[in-house]
C-alpha cells in the first residue's frame, strides 16, 4: 500500500492507495499550529491508523540540500527542524518528502489532467503561487530543491499597468505571486477601484481585474514555455476554479512565447484538493 500525507497549513491529510491506485483510507485533521511535536505526534498517528505501507508526505516548503531541514516552509514552526529524520524514527521506516506543489503536479502527471504527458507544469494559483516539474513519470527537484519555484520570479515584460511593483514577503518586488496569488487579485483589484473584494466576488464580477489577472498568467506562464517546453500546465489552488483562464489565457501567451504555434495544454485538474495527497502517495513509485 501507497500512505500519501498532506501536511498542510491548516489540515493534515492522508490517504492510502491500494497496489492499483484504489482509495481504501482516508481521513484529515486539523494542524496543530505552531507546535512541531504535536505536528510530528499527528501525522505518526494518522500513518497508523492507515496501516502498513510506503510513506510519501507532501510539505509547504522543501528539504535544503545543505542542510537537510525544512526551508521556504509558510508553515514557519517546520523552518529548521530535521523532519525527515524525526519521522523517520517515530514510524519506523523511510520516508520520502517533497514539496507540495511537485506533489499536486506528480498526481496529475500520473492519473489526472497530465496523463500520459512527457513533461507536466503544476501550478498553484492560491494563497500563494507554487509550482512542480514531472518529467516522464518523475519529480524534477532540482540541485537547490527549488525546480518550478516561479512564484518568486518577477513578473515577465511589466507595463505601466503593472507599477509599482508590489512588495513580497520575500523581500523582492513584483514577484508573480504578488499578482497571481488570490490575495494578489484582490490587492490588484483594491488599488485600482478603492473597494475590497475577495478573489470569489471579482471572479464573478468578471472586469477588468479579471481581464489583468488573465493577462499576467498569460505573460508568466508564457515565460515557462520558453523554458521548460510542457506538454501540459495543469492548475491548482483555488484560482484554478476560474472556467474562463482555460479559454482566455492560451489566446493570451501566443505572443509572449517564442514559438510559430503553442501546442501546450492549459487543463484543469482531476484530483482537484485531492492531488496533492495522492502525490505524495506516489512519491514511491
Ligand atoms: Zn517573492
Amino acid at each position: 500500500m501507497r500512505i500519501g500525507i498532506d501536511l498542510g497549513g491548516t489540515k493534515i491529510e492522508a490517504l492510502a492507495l491500494d497496489r492499483a491506485g484504489r482509495e481504501v483510507f482516508r481521513k484529515r485533521v486539523a494542524t496543530p499550529r505552531g507546535d512541531y511535536a504535536a505536528t510530528l505526534s499527528a501525522v505518526q498517528q494518522l500513518v497508523q491508523q492507515a496501516g502498513e505501507g510506503t510513506v510519501g508526505i507532501g510539505i509547504p516548503g522543501a528539504l535544503s540540500r545543505a542542510t537537510g531541514l525544512v526551508k521556504n516552509a509558510n508553515s514557519t514552526w517546520l523552518i529548521g527542524k530535521p523532519l525527515k529524520q524525526d519521522l523517520e524514527k517515530a514510524l519506523q521506516r523511510e520516508v520520502r518528502i517533497e514539496n507540495d506543489a511537485n506533489c499536486f503536479a506528480l498526481s496529475e502527471a500520473t492519473d489526472g489532467a497530465g496523463k500520459g504527458a512527457a513533461v507536466v507544469f503544476g501550478v498553484i494559483l492560491g494563497t500563494g503561487v507554487g509550482g512542480g516539474i514531472v518529467a516522464h513519470g518523475k519529480v524534477l527537484a532540482g540541485v537547490n530543491a527549488i525546480a518550478g519555484e516561479w512564484g518568486h520570479n518577477p513578473l515577465p515584460a511589466p507595463t505601466a499597468d503593472d507599477l509599482p511593483l508590489p512588495d513580497c514577503y520575500c523581500g523582492r518586488k513584483g514577484c508573480i505571486e504578488t499578482y497571481l496569488s488570490g490575495p494578489g487579485l484582490s490587492r490588484d483589484h483594491e488599488q485600482r477601484t478603492g473597494e475590497r473584494r475577495s478573489p470569489a466576488q471579482i471572479v464573478s464580477l468578471g472586469d477588468q481585474s479579471l481581464e489583468r489577472y488573465m493577462e499576467r498568467v498569460a505573460r508568466s506562464l508564457a515565460s515557462v514555455i520558453n523554458v521548460l517546453d510542457p506538454d501540459v500546465i495543469v492548475l491548482g489552488g483555488g484560482m484554478s476554479n476560474v472556467a474562463r483562464l482555460y479559454t482566455e489565457v492560451p489566446r493570451l501567451w501566443v505572443r509572449h512565447v517564442f514559438s510559430d504555434r503553442v501546442a501546450t495544454r492549459l487543463a484543469p485538474p482531476v484530483h482537484g484538493d485531492s492531488s496533492g495527497v495522492r502525490g505524495a502517495a506516489w512519491l514511491w513509485e
